[in-house]
């Protein structure tokens, strides 16, 4: 039974579900997780949007690993993996605890494969950055599963279905990458100017924008076939995979909203995808 406050949490488009969405969230610059801006908004305004979950499994980007691994720790401890910024970045504290049940829970689902319990890992950015917006109270369980590097894009989407009954149970899970992401062509200069995307950039949003929204996922899968300006936005998987993820999680039933859709620095984008 949903009283009004409940219902006032499921605003406009997004309609009000018992199996938890999944998310793609673009995450950025690790300087999100302490400036305000519009994207570190849509991540506030997406976790009011949704139920509340009871834990969160993260695939980020900024765990690449040999073999797939999940982080079985009981408090996670928060991983400053980046170099070169202010020091308060590395002062920012997000004590969630971890959920070693939930941990054992997706390891079964995986059981296929070897999957590691892992106690060394913890939160790196690709999680704590933007979780941080969304429950900034930090009690909500959060895990991490890693990416495979030895395995094909198919396999990332297909290893993630294995995963979908967690949705049914109040768990979160979110990839967290980027889908334009090309770090060598940055344009730093430009920053702070909307939206501003070069013309490869542009182009390849749109490409894979498209096929996000028409579900034809087997373009995505096949990303290395889209051409020159996927090429350029995708020169190394790691931060395309999250995507994969959320894709192969995807429910005949669910919606797909885009958000936070803007290019940055002329070779990021902060497209962010919503399937519930
Ligand atoms: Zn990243």
């Amino acid at each position: 039974m949903k009283n009004l406050s409940d219902l006032k949490l499921f605003s406009d488009s997004l309609p009000a579900t018992s199996r938890m969405p999944v998310l793609f969230l673009g995450h950025g610059s690790p300087m999100n997780a302490l400036e305000e801006n519009e994207f570190v908004k849509g991540f506030r305004e997406m976790a009011k949007k949704i139920e509340r979950p009871k834990t969160i499994l993260c695939i980020s980007a900024h765990w690449y690993t040999r073999g797939i691994k999940v982080t079985a720790m009981p408090n996670p401890q928060v991983i400053y993996d980046f170099y070169g910024f202010p020091k308060e970045l590395y002062q920012v504290q997000y004590p969630a605890p971890g959920n070693p049940v939930l941990a054992k829970q997706t390891a079964d689902l995986l059981s296929t494969f070897q999957v590691e319990m892992n106690q060394d890992w913890g939160l790196d950015h690709g999680s704590w950055t933007v979780i941080k917006h969304m429950y900034p109270d930090a009690d909500i369980p959060v895990i991490q599963l890693s990416i495979d590097y030895t395995r094909s894009s198919t396999f990332h989407f297909e290893l993630a279905g294995l995963l979908s009954e967690l949705r049914n149970k109040g768990v979160l899970i979110i990839g967290s990458g980027n889908i334009v992401h090309n770090l060598r062509l940055v344009d730093f200069k430009n920053f702070h100017v909307d939206n501003y995307g070069y013309e490869w950039a542009r182009e390849a949003r749109s490409i894979i924008s498209e096929s996000l929204l028409t579900g034809d996922f087997k373009s995505i899968i096949d990303y290395q076939k889209l051409g020159k300006s996927v090429e350029l936005a995708v020169p190394t998987p790691e931060h395309f995979l999250p995507l994969l993820y959320i894709l192969g999680l995807k429910h005949k039933a669910d919606q797909t909203v885009l958000f936070n859709d803007k290019l940055l620095a002329g070779s990021l984008s902060m497209t962010s995808v919503y399937l519930g």
